[in-house]
């Protein structure tokens, strides 16, 4: 066994996320994570700023998960859900439907994110069942995963439109809300998407974004008046409504799920990576009766996907574990201590000439720079000084494990990036 940080067979053969074949930039070997702590290969221990993308809510190597799925896999790990079921997903569905908007009434369990975005699309055109209302319409700077049909709804700018051109559908785009999370509603602002709305309504089979905080597109926080106006309008115009709450679902707004900052329900929505407190790979399309009659009255009858891995059995045991251990804690007073801290910490660097401005929700704290942060020299700064934090473009953000950390931790956080921004653009 290597103990290198930088493994040569990796650095040859292995492609990292969004990299290049040719000269990529490094990356660390990790060799085990205990809470919120990551630890490589040379033995430094890093604390973990990303809940690796969001998801690992409850730390790494949690007993009470490690345990859910040691005791599923003794059953069974696997089982095709084409006639069959069992009761890790019969248990995980009455959990969820009970912490969902009550209009939510049927689960269609799925693989990744990106394919809960697939399958909502796909339920909307099958809900309409007519060839010309199958189109979608979202706000820049959003985010709603890297296949074909997921792109085509990205942020055309900071997305993947660039690289796949024609070969992307087209699709309605409305600017993004420009009136932030605690700023005074301005009508103005949902102009451009009633607009958008009311002239496409014929083509148009639903909206689709992300409730309140724009994720991996652009680290933004809009005004939840938004999705108020945005509901009336789909109503007013029979579009239907997606919620992508992916990355803002189980607590990390501060709300359990972000609808509930507007207290406006959608006709479909999505929630994925910590649904399984970050174990494994799975996501859940959850839709109205309405919308799963409007399917099951179509002219396939059926909703029209099914994929291997559906409803995974020790995907949703390890779920089912989590998403207890959250509402099991006091994560509504956690996360608000953690923005607390987050927002005495990182509220200083707003005065900054680098800086463009800080904005702190929930257990989410950005840092938006002028320019765009160089990832790899930023990288090498935060292993050199103990923490694991990953900016995109002009954002360096934290998202910490927030029933992991502690106070200390998240301060020390907060304090190396901006000493590592600082150190690299100045004040
Ligand atoms: C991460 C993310 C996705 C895609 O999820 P994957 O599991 O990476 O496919 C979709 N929507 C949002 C809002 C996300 O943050």
């Amino acid at each position: 066994m290597t103990h290198e940080l930088h493994d040569s067979f990796d650095r040859m053969h292995l492609w990292h996320p969004y990299t290049s074949t040719h000269d990529p930039l490094p990356t660390y070997k990790a060799d085990r994570c205990e809470g919120a702590e990551i630890i490589l290969s040379d033995g430094t221990r890093l604390i973990d700023g990303m809940s690796s993308w969001w998801c690992v809510i409850h730390g790494y190597n949690h007993p009470v998960l490690n345990e859910a799925m040691k005791a599923q896999i003794d059953k069974m790990s696997h089982l095709m859900f084409g006639g069959l079921t069992h009761e890790p997903a019969i248990e995980l569905g009455k959990l969820l439907l009970s912490i969902l908007p009550p209009s939510m009434e049927h689960i269609f369990y799925a693989d990744s994110g990106s394919v809960a975005t697939e399958v909502a699309m796909k339920m909307a055109v099958q809900a309409f069942d007519d060839p010309r209302k199958t189109n979608f319409a979202t706000i820049r700077r959003g985010y709603h995963g890297d296949t074909w049909n997921a792109m085509s709804v990205c942020d055309p700018v900071t997305g993947m439109h660039g690289a796949f051109g024609p070969a992307l559908p087209i699709r309605f785009f409305a600017p993004e809300p420009e009136c932030g999370f605690d700023h005074k509603w301005n009508p103005e602002d949902f102009k451009p998407m009633e607009r958008m709305i009311e002239e496409n309504a014929s083509s148009l089979a639903a909206v689709i974004l992300e409730p309140v905080v724009q994720g991996a597109g652009g680290m933004r926080f809009y005004n939840p008046q938004y999705l108020c106006e945005l509901r009336e309008c789909c109503d007013r115009n029979n579009v239907l409504l997606i919620f992508d709450e992916i990355a803002t679902g189980f607590g990390r707004t501060g709300k359990l799920f972000a609808w509930e900052h507007a207290g406006v329900e959608p006709d479909i929505m999505l929630i994925g990576k910590a649904l399984t407190g970050g174990y494994m790979t799975f996501s859940a399309v959850i839709a109205s009766r309405k919308v799963a009659d409007m399917v099951s009255a179509s002219s396939s009858g059926v909703m029209m996907h099914g994929p291997t891995f559906m409803g995974n059995p020790l995907a949703c045991a390890v779920a089912l574990a989590s998403t207890r251990l959250l509402l099991d804690s006091p994560w509504k007073k956690r996360i608000s201590e953690i923005e607390s801290i987050m927002n005495e910490e990182l509220s200083p660097a707003s005065s900054w000439n680098s800086v463009k401005e800080t904005r702190v929700l929930g257990g989410i704290g950005v840092v938006e720079m002028k320019e765009d942060v160089d990832l790899g020299e930023f990288q090498k700064h935060c292993v050199a000084e103990g923490v694991w934090i990953r900016p995109f473009g002009k954002n360096a953000y934290i998202m910490p494990p927030y029933l992991a950390v502690s106070d200390e931790q998240v301060r020390i956080l907060c304090r190396k990036l901006l000493s590592i921004l600082e150190r690299m653009y100045g004040r």
